[in-house]
């Protein structure tokens, strides 16, 4: 396993084994994960799959049968009654145990409901078999049972969000209590185990909450997992402690490193977050000395479990416990089953407990569930190692953390391959241009603070409802007597604001003073208007809970959702900001001797930008922000439905010091001022994102010249999407149901980016549905002014009655598979819908719903999936769950969308990084959040320069000039 890239994809290749069941399909897999492998192995496994190609159906169950015996390793058995057959031959060893229920990753309430079940009748079963079994040790065995369960929290709830932590708390606790009821019942001994850090916070309230129940709070025989690996784990241990002596009756931590390792350091790069692991393994390995120390002189109301492989870790538990005096019987060892056998039978011989973490479930799904968590975790790569193959000496396995920590290397970063790309003048082009740019980050709503500092926004904003809100035109207030009313989708009673209406004098006022500030603003130094973006980003970032509270009262934004709306808005600022600096200065084109030309940007001169409602401040503020940068001076018609989060807009903006007349803001109705605006000769520029119909519209208008128009107008146009997502079969499922289930019904299917149309390949047809279905009918629907929502209201009525219209087509061209039935009476709830036997020509198939609606269509194979996927009139966005290399290199090359997102969401793109747009009916291929998008605020231009005089040239040309760009210097 030394080879990097073979160790990858061997680990995939066994991950994906168990959701293959043809042998052709093994052998095809085989072929595809190592055709190109230049390493020892490759001809060993070169020649098998050439053998294998030829029977392939023996062969494919030869491997399945090879990787089964590889799982009997690692799981320590099939079923209770095949475990009990290890726990047996363990126990002659003085060996104990705690079971683990392996499993598919929970996605729906009936599949929580069914690990429950299946923890119920594990521990039944084991009580019932080892009856009898006494104490290895036969002292201070009261404090650890024989049969002990470790349960998986993350499988008891399908919709735990670490912004609600009380909501799962209700969920959980019904689901545990019988289980922990009986596990007392029968003497077991039940522990939460720990898993990722986004669902830390809500076991450990969880577990204080239930053992301090009135039924449980003198139950000694529970325990709960501290990872040593996490910063917070000191704060959590002492927490527990504290609680524990408040209880009054012990408890069990097991201390262990942690398996997310890589996991967590990934989630918090993508969100900005900082990162909750330690980066240095001796920092994890001093940290859980520490621990092991705390726990040890807490011996009186803890139990200690030291849960770890390292002989360090290990001999500095039992050191400190013999210094303190504590006897051997009164902690426990647990190793994990088929790994680091020797370390456990010295440990035995010692006299100390050991208990066997034991995993356990069907062999080759089970595998693949192992192997997925190696690897999220490279870290844990000892795991598959031969047993002690490495050879390292007995000094070297002891030494003390701490003399490794300083000087220590970082872990490497992400190591990006780089082609060999460099420019004959020895630049390099393969800087990625989103490399340049730091994202802001996202609201993590694992915190408390962060969790009530939304709540207490929600609160505050609720008392400022119903504002008044007027134009603002050449930096003047103005009020027409006409406003629009914005009302709350989710309580159409409550009126969220009125914002003043403008008419069309209003829009001629707009436009003058929008040419009249343009001659300055055109003038202003690139750094200014950079600099003006960058305050309002900070701007933004100060107010940040208070626009997200306003954008769940005004469009019904789910907390998460809210809050990465207002983080690419900010992202929008900043990118934008950046950009320009980089191309705004006047370049040379090329040296030539004797002259010298650069090329440079002006802009356009007036833009009017009219944005949907759906993103309301990050479109709004993106089209804005690109215009003004670019020394536009702009005209801002937000959508109706959104009109506030509009005028907060222009409030940031003012505030962050945009001059009077550079931008301007005139609510009113799209089909009034924003036509007449869109017709207006002096108009140089619309930036539209919107439905089809509106931008088609605008496209044309835009392309005809009016009496007295100078300047061609030019449209940057983003419109609808009827977006596919394709599950081959051999998807993961784990991640397909969850990831197209949010796509689809995130934000009530309202994101242009929605996934409408799932594309199922029929071998695993049955499978998915089932899954599907169920996760649909699991999704939490109601107001999102509570966290951790998923669905909520549709903007207004208007797209109630459309939608539920798009429903009645559905019912009569294909088959309803299910429709949520316990939505919220108020307000405009569209419950969770799924067609199925829909077929591409539909309408449902075909026109953008917009709204929360999935259409799934069946098809043979993967050329007739992208064959649909392909067929509608739009090319937004697109996703392929797969995990044949082939296929996915396939997918990449020929669906035609203008983003594309393999084994993802298909929706959530991020500035600088997913650059966002499409095109057919989709738009006219821009991307908002990339390298080129300034270009389209701008008109390029290029200045020559005869140098030569009298047959004399200077030899060196600047790279760049800027003297000629603004004014000059009086
Ligand atoms: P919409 O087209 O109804 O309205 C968009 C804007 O256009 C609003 O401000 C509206 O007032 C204005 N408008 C309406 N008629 C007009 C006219 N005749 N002239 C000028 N302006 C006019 O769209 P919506 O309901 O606000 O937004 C939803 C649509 O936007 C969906 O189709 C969605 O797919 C699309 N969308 C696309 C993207 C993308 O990036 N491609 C992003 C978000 C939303």
């Amino acid at each position: 396993m030394r080879d990097e890239h073979f160790k990858v994809q061997m680990f995939r290749f066994v991950d994906v084994l168990a959701s293959l069941h043809r042998g052709g399909e093994i052998v095809r897999h085989l072929d595809e994960y190592f055709t190109d492998m230049r390493n020892g192995f490759a001809p060993l496994v070169r020649t098998g799959v050439q053998a294998a190609k030829i029977v392939p159906w023996i062969s494919g169950q030869l491997l399945r049968w090879n990787v089964s015996g590889m799982a009997r390793q690692f799981i320590a058995g099939k079923n209770p009654h095949d475990v009990m057959k290890t726990l047996r031959k363990r126990r002659a060893k003085n060996i104990g145990f705690t079971v683990d229920l392996l499993g598919e990753a929970v996605v729906s309430e009936r599949e929580a409901t069914e690990y429950a079940a299946r923890c119920l009748e594990l521990l039944e079963y084991l009580a019932r078999e080892t009856q009898g079994w006494i104490d290895p040790l036969g002292k201070n065995s009261e404090l650890f049972p024989v049969v002990n369960l470790s349960v998986k929290i993350s499988a008891l709830y399908s919709q735990m969000n670490p912004a609600d932590p009380a909501d799962a708390t209700a969920h959980l606790a019904p689901k545990l209590r019988p289980i922990l009821r009986r596990a007392r019942e029968l003497g077991a001994f039940v522990n939460f185990d720990m898993e990722s850090y986004a669902h830390k916070n809500i076991t450990l309230e969880l577990f204080k909450t239930l053992f301090t129940e009135t039924e449980f709070h003198d139950w000694p025989h529970v325990g709960i997992v501290i990872q040593a690996y996490l910063r917070d784990a000191e704060a959590d241990l002492f927490d527990l402690i504290d609680w524990g002596r408040a209880r009054g009756t012990r408890f069990t931590v097991r201390l262990v490193k942690g398996a997310y390792w890589d996991y967590e350091k990934i989630k918090s790069s993508q969100n900005g977050w900082n990162i909750p692991v330690y980066l240095q393994k001796p920092e994890s390995d001093v940290n859980f000395e520490l621990l092991t120390r705390i726990l040890l002189e807490n011996e009186k109301n803890v139990t200690s479990a030291f849960g770890s492989h390292n002989v360090r870790s290990i001999a500095h538990a039992q050191a400190l416990a013999d210094q303190l005096g504590i006897d051997r019987s009164r902690f426990e060892f647990q190793l994990l089953y088929g790994m680091a056998g020797p370390i456990k039978r010295a440990l035995v011989e010692m006299g100390y407990r050991v208990r066997e973490y034991c995993p356990v479930g069907e062999l080759l799904p089970g595998m693949s569930y192992l192997v997925r968590r190696l690897l999220e975790n490279t870290s844990n790569e000892g795991f598959l190692r031969a047993k002690f193959s490495d050879n390292v000496s007995e000094q070297q396995l002891l030494r003390d953390p701490r003399e490794l920590l300083n000087g220590a290397a970082a872990p490497p970063a992400t190591s990006v391959t780089t082609g060999d790309r460099q420019l004959p003048d020895g630049a390099s082009v393969d800087v990625p241009p989103g490399d340049t740019y730091e994202n802001a980050s996202l609201v993590n709503f694992v915190y408390k603070e962060n969790q009530e500092q939304m709540r207490a926004a929600l609160r505050q904003m609720r008392t400022q409802l119903g504002k008044k809100y007027p134009l603002v035109i050449n930096g003047q207030k103005i009020w027409t007597g006409k406003t629009i009313a914005s009302f709350n989708p989710s309580s159409p009673k409550e009126i969220v604001g009125h914002v003043t209406e403008a008419g069309i004098p209003e829009a001629e006022h707009a436009l003058e003073a929008a040419r009249s500030a343009s001659k300055q603003w055109s003038r202003t130094t690139i750094e200014e208007r950079a600099r003006l973006l960058e305050r309002a980003a900070a701007i933004m970032e100060r107010r940040r809970y208070e626009l997200s509270a306003l954008e769940v009262f005004e469009v019904g934004k789910p907390w998460a959702e809210a809050d990465g709306d207002i983080r690419e808005a900010m992202d929008f600022c900043l990118f934008y900001a950046q950009q320009m600096r980089l191309i705004g200065r006047p370049r040379l084109t090329q040296h030539v001797p004797g002259e010298e030309s650069y090329q440079h940007y002006w802009p356009r001169g007036v833009a009017l930008i009219v944005a949907p409602w759906n993103f309301p401040m990050a479109i709004l503020c993106g089209m804005t922000s690109a215009a003004l940068v670019t020394g536009n001076t702009a005209i801002i018609k937000p959508a109706e439905q959104a009109a506030v989060i509009g005028a907060m807009l222009m409030e940031i903006f003012a505030e962050a010091g945009v001059p009077p007349g550079v931008l301007n803001f005139l609510p009113g109705k799209g089909s009034i001022i924003g036509a007449h605006l869109v017709d207006h000769k002096d108009v140089n520029l619309i930036a539209f994102t919107g439905s089809r119909e509106v931008g088609l519209r605008i496209w044309e208008s835009a392309g005809q010249t009016r009496p007295g128009q100078l300047q061609l107008k030019h449209v940057v146009c983003e419109m609808g999407g009827k977006n596919g997502v394709i599950i081959d079969s051999d998807a993961d499922l784990d991640e397909a149901i969850v990831d197209s289930i949010y796509s689809a019904f995130g934000y009530q299917g309202q994101k242009c980016s929605a996934c409408s149309r799932l594309i199922v390949l029929e071998e695993n047809y049955r499978r998915v549905m089932q899954r599907l279905l169920s996760a649909a009918a699991s999704l939490r629907v109601g107001n999102p002014e509570e966290p951790g929502m998923t669905v909520g209201p549709v903007i207004d009525k208007t797209a109630y009655d459309r939608i539920q219209e798009y429903i009645a087509i559905g019912k009569s061209e294909a088959t309803l598979a299910f429709q949520r039935k316990d939505v919220p009476a108020e307000g405009y709830f569209v419950p969770p819908t799924i067609f199925v036997d829909v077929t591409p020509e539909m309408r449902i198939a075909r026109e953008e719903i917009f709204g929360p609606v999935l259409s799934v269509i069946k098809v043979r194979d993967l050329d007739e999936a992208i064959e649909v996927a392909n067929s509608t009139d739009y090319a937004l966005t697109a996703g392929f769950f797969s995990r044949s290399p082939a296929n996915i290199e396939r997918a990449k090359a020929e669906i035609v969308a203008g983003n594309v997102y393999i084994n993802r969401s298909c929706t959530g793109a991020v500035v600088g990084r997913h650059p966002f747009g499409g095109f057919k009916m989709s738009g006219g291929g821009t991307k908002a959040g990339g390298a080129d998008y300034l270009l389209q605020f701008l008109l390029p231009r290029v200045v020559t320069e005869n140098i030569t005089r009298h047959g004399f040239a200077p030899e060196e040309t600047p790279q760049y000039r800027e003297e000629f760009l603004w004014p000059p210097k009086r």
